[in-house]
């Protein structure tokens, strides 16, 4: 019996499935199928063409781009699936979503972990992934050494559905983050001052965030906006906090104002740009350009 599977091997999951291929046997699936083929030949892993032949393995990873995309594969391996199976799903997903896969997974004797991830590509390549894990304590430890080849931190941060909360929070506030920081530097070319300049300030100072110190300075200032985690992504993670929040009938205007601005983003300069991209329409409401004076 294969001891791991992975579905999805999109910029997250190809390199974390390298890692799990370093220290497990493992099986790959993706939709593309010359990725897994790929990948096979990278780090010895086992593509495999039909997407059923995963259910040979003890843990199933998902790394997918959202839960409806999840449901579907795990709908389609569901009779094949053996009893004490773990499906781990690392996509950035729907915690009410993720209840209703987990009780289909159940019902067929197998268990879910939702199990997203933050650190971003670089983290993924690098193999130390934040992991926030919902789901049950039990099935978490005997997932936890699968998890830990991919992660730097692993978390269990309470039943299935809390790993996927926990993410879409924070991703909001990165959302947030990016569009206050475009509004403020924005407002400071406006003022004559060198966004660089501007930056170096912030960042040591008590308005920084990991959009100043990492973002602006790698990807804006730069203006290469590489596209490692796309716009449509990130506005799907505001979504989703937003409706947890209207759930519980908790106002939160910031967040759906984040949310509104980076749908609206998605549909003036598409969805498949970088997250960061969404800096430019701030630019183009203010006519101006965040890169440095001079450069
Ligand atoms: P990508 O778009 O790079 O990869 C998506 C993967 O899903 C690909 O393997 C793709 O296959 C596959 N896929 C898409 N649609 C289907 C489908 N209908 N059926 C089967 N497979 C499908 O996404 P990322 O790797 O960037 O993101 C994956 C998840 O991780 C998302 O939930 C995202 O929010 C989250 N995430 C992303 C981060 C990042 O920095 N990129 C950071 C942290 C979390 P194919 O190769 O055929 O297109």
């Amino acid at each position: 019996m294969a001891q791991v599977a992975f579905i999805g091997l999109g910029t997250m999951g190809y390199p974390m499935a390298g890692h799990l291929a370093r220290q497990f046997e493992t099986l790959v699936w993706n939709r593309t199928a010359s990725k897994a083929q790929a990948h096979a030949q990278q780090f010895g892993s086992r593509a495999v063409a039909d997407l059923k032949a995963t259910t040979q393995a003890e843990f199933i990873f998902t790394c997918l781009p959202t839960s409806v995309e999840v449901e579907s594969v795990v709908e389609q391996v569901l009779p094949a699936l053996k009893p004490g199976t773990v499906w781990i799903d690392c996509t950035s997903g729907d915690p009410n979503h993720s209840r209703r896969i987990a009780r289909r997974l159940q019902e067929a004797g197998c268990d879910f972990l939702d199990a997203p991830v933050s650190g971003g590509k670089a983290g993924a390549e690098a193999g130390t992934l934040t992991v926030m894990v919902g789901g049950n304590r039990d099935t978490f430890h005997r997932a936890l050494p699968a998890i830990q080849a991919f992660a730097g931190k692993v978390f269990h941060v309470g039943d299935v559905g809390a790993g996927h909360a926990v993410k879409a929070v924070n991703n909001m506030l990165l959302a947030i983050a990016l569009l206050s920081a475009a509004e403020g530097l924005v407002t400071l070319v406006k003022q004559g001052v060198d966004p660089a300049i501007a930056l170096e300030v912030i960042n040591v100072s008590s308005g920084r965030s990991f959009s100043t110190e990492v973002h602006f300075p790698e990807r804006v200032l730069t203006r290469e906006f590489p596209n490692t985690f796309s716009l449509a992504l990130l506005a799907k993670d505001a979504r989703i906090a937003v409706s947890m929040a209207r759930e519980a009938y908790v106002p939160v205007p910031l967040m759906q104002l984040a949310a509104e601005m980076f749908e609206m983003a998605k549909q003036q300069i598409g969805g498949d740009v970088d997250h960061t991209a969404v800096v430019k329409l701030i630019e183009a409401w203010a006519g101006v350009e965040i890169a440095p004076k001079g450069g």
